[in-house]
């Protein structure tokens, strides 16, 4: 497995002048865009990738377009050591981990995608602002990086998934977009890298957001049961796409799931 920070590299394993580039006349690429702190949830994507596809490519950025000013870009969790070797343990042959120099030089990105509609504005759209543009910007350019690929992301991020949708088909990127299921702790918790930014108590008033999503009828009946919970703040609680959806702060650390709504 090789770990490459530069654009031109990964063009270059990809399509390169060896024989044929690693991609070669008819290998399909699978990419898996992350930003790190890689847990199960993200191995799980990895795997699918390297099992479906010739190669497989890991993106490990964490993407400063994406994070609001008060947002914990700056804390987010990085260790790329770790991640190159969990990302090899689960198949992947190539990491690409830039720079935020190598990704926007100078200064940010003076052309950006805006992500508009309901499903730009609602939700994280508007608890977030920015967040889903800098999302879909940071997307763009790694579809642009690769080329035709298969591009592998999570219903964690439900609305960020519909999103990504979105952008290949409006923008007509050759790209398939894969949606991939979410990994739990056994109880219930979602994976999350920001999961380790909770206390022992926090981690146990987390599981509401489970529990809540299993036993909902409706949006009303989520918001009721995170209300309920002590030290959780409900941020909202809707419905987008057949899926009921959360976000609420635990402390200072805020959370988001989301759960097919089951047909009753
Ligand atoms: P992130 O590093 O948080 O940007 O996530 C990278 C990708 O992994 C996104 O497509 C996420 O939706 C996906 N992902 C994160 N957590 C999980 C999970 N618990 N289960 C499945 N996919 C996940």
């Amino acid at each position: 497995m090789r770990v490459l920070d530069r654009i031109e590299q990964v063009r270059k394993e990809l399509d390169g002048a060896e024989p044929a580039g690693l991609r070669g006349p008819n290998a399909v690429v699978g990419s898996v865009p992350t930003m790190g702190a890689l847990h199960e949830g993200h191995l799980s994507l990895i795997r699918r990738a390297a099992a479906e596809c010739d190669v497989t490519l890991v993106t490990v950025f964490v993407n400063p377009l994406q994070f609001g000013p008060s947002e914990d870009f700056s804390r987010y969790p990085r260790d790329l050591d770790a991640d190159v070797a969990a990302a090899e343990s689960a198949g992947a042959d190539l990491v690409f981990a830039p720079t935020v120099e190598e990704m926007y030089p100078g200064e940010e990105p003076i052309v950006r995608v805006e992500v508009g509609g309901e499903l730009g504005s609602a939700f994280e759209g508007a608890s977030r602002p920015g967040h889903f543009d800098g999302v879909a910007t940071v997307v763009a350019k790694l579809f642009a990086i690769t080329g035709p690929c298969r591009a592998y992301f999570g219903e964690k991020d439900w609305q960020q998934l519909l999103v990504v949708r979105r952008l290949a088909s409006d923008l007509s990127f050759p790209v398939e977009v894969v949606g991939c299921p979410t990994v739990r702790e056994a109880d219930g918790l979602a994976l999350s890298s920001r999961n380790r930014y909770l206390s022992a108590q926090e981690r146990a008033a987390a599981t509401v957001l489970y529990r809540a999503l299993t036993s909902a009828a409706d949006p009303d009946d989520v918001r009721r049961t995170v209300a309920a919970e002590p030290g959780v703040f409900l941020d909202y609680a809707g419905l987008l796409e057949g899926r009921l959806v959360v976000a609420a702060w635990v402390g200072a650390t805020r959370l988001i799931d989301n759960l097919a709504l089951a047909v009753a």
